[in-house]
């Protein structure tokens, strides 16, 4: 077998080592069934158990009580954000974003559509993009108009390498956020949120489910005559076994949540994630004119995708080949920006962190 390379993915992205063993060690015979768990039927016993503890675990850690519904839904975040609109968007109220990014530019869209169907529309509680969507806007510069049925936020932006350090003060309307790229990295109030949502690729396993947290009171404010799989009381209802779901992937995502508990919880793995950030941004402001690092450094930086530029894009292409050949995958910035990208989501150990440091250190002292 060549050598487990560290893989600066930024989704889909590295997993746990002891997750990606105990997947081999399960595979072909699920704990005495006889059969692997993607053969099983999401309605056997085998899978009640895989379903109901990854519904368990996922409250335990984000400190959620039996008022918050846990679903696994295919479709990705991105089918979450025409749902969120779908859902909750009707005519004389708006769907109120703060466009941080490609990702909320694209939920933007998304109420739009729903908004000319439907009735609503979007509106900007807040914006970084005539900056390049270098920052993430502050409490103080969000207008949240009364009529809105939510508030959306993208917590990280995986592309632009900005991250919220605060959770909004929304009053009475509630803050929907789209987590995919910083769930379960920190701990944070999150009975804050009426609804959270994440694509598992990043942050909780492999793609093909997307994690939904939802608070009972905005559920209940669903829009009825919504097809069944389109409605978030379906999914609830059912406990996500309304249709066959990506049964594999809740496995995974249950053994990853196992594993985030086992390193102490979302403190724990958020200092590791601390240290790991740190380290990466020493270097860009001990040398800010090689490293340039595009994040707004006082309040925005990410602690999960770090974007820099270098002086050239022939020294960019240079330093993803070298980092590669190096054991270090995965460095190239979105291809809508360019760049280098460290995605250090939960699953990259410090050893990474500190392997790609020293390579930075040396590619620095070689062509600065
Ligand atoms: N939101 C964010 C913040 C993302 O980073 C991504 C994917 N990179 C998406 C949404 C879209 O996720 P999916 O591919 O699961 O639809």
């Amino acid at each position: 077998m060549t050598e487990r390379v560290f893989n600066f993915n930024p989704g889909p992205s590295t997993l746990p080592l002891e997750v990606l063993e105990t997947v081999q060690a399960e595979l072909l015979d699920y704990r005495g069934t006889g059969m692997s768990i993607m053969e099983s039927s999401h309605r056997s016993p085998a899978y009640d158990a895989v379903n109901e503890e990854a519904m368990a675990l996922a409250r335990e850690l984000m400190g959620l009580g039996d008022d918050y519904h846990i679903l696994f839904m295919g479709g990705g975040a991105s089918s979450q954000f025409a749902l969120v609109p779908l859902n909750f968007l009707r005519a004389g109220t708006v769907g109120a974003y703060v466009d941080t990014g490609t990702w909320s530019a694209k939920a933007i869209g998304e109420a739009n559509i729903v908004g000319d169907l439907h009735g609503g529309a979007s509106v900007l509680a807040g914006s970084s993009r005539d900056d390049g969507y270098t920052f993430i806007p502050q409490q103080d510069a969000l207008e949240i108009p009364d009529n809105a049925a939510y508030l959306h936020i993208t917590t990280n932006n995986t592309i632009k390498g900005t991250q919220y350090h605060y959770v909004p003060e929304t009053g009475d309307v509630p803050l929907i956020a789209d987590m995919s790229s910083d769930i379960c990295s920190r701990p944070l109030d999150h009975t804050r949120f009426a609804m959270l949502y994440a694509g598992a690729q990043k942050n909780l396993g492999p793609a093909g489910v997307t994690l939904v947290a939802i608070r009972d009171d905005l559920l209940q404010r669903c829009r009825d005559g919504l097809p069944s799989m389109f409605d978030y009381r379906t999914h609830a209802a059912k406990k996500s076994r309304y249709n066959t779901p990506p049964s594999l992937s809740v496995y995974i995502v249950k053994l990853v949540l196992e594993w985030i508990k086992k390193q102490g919880g979302l403190a724990a793995v958020a200092e590791t994630n601390r240290q790991k950030q740190e380290r990466i941004y020493q270097l860009l402001d001990a040398d800010p004119d090689f490293f340039r690092g595009t994040a707004e450094p006082r309040n925005s930086r990410s602690w999960m995708n770090i974007t820099m530029r270098l002086p050239s894009e022939a020294l960019e292409r240079k330093f993803i080949a070298e980092a590669a050949a190096a054991g270090l995958v995965g460095l190239k910035g979105h291809r809508s920006v360019g760049g280098i990208r460290f995605s250090i989501y939960n699953a990259m150990p410090l050893a990474g962190v500190i392997k790609v440091t020293e390579f930075m250190a040396k590619f620095r002292a070689a062509h600065a």
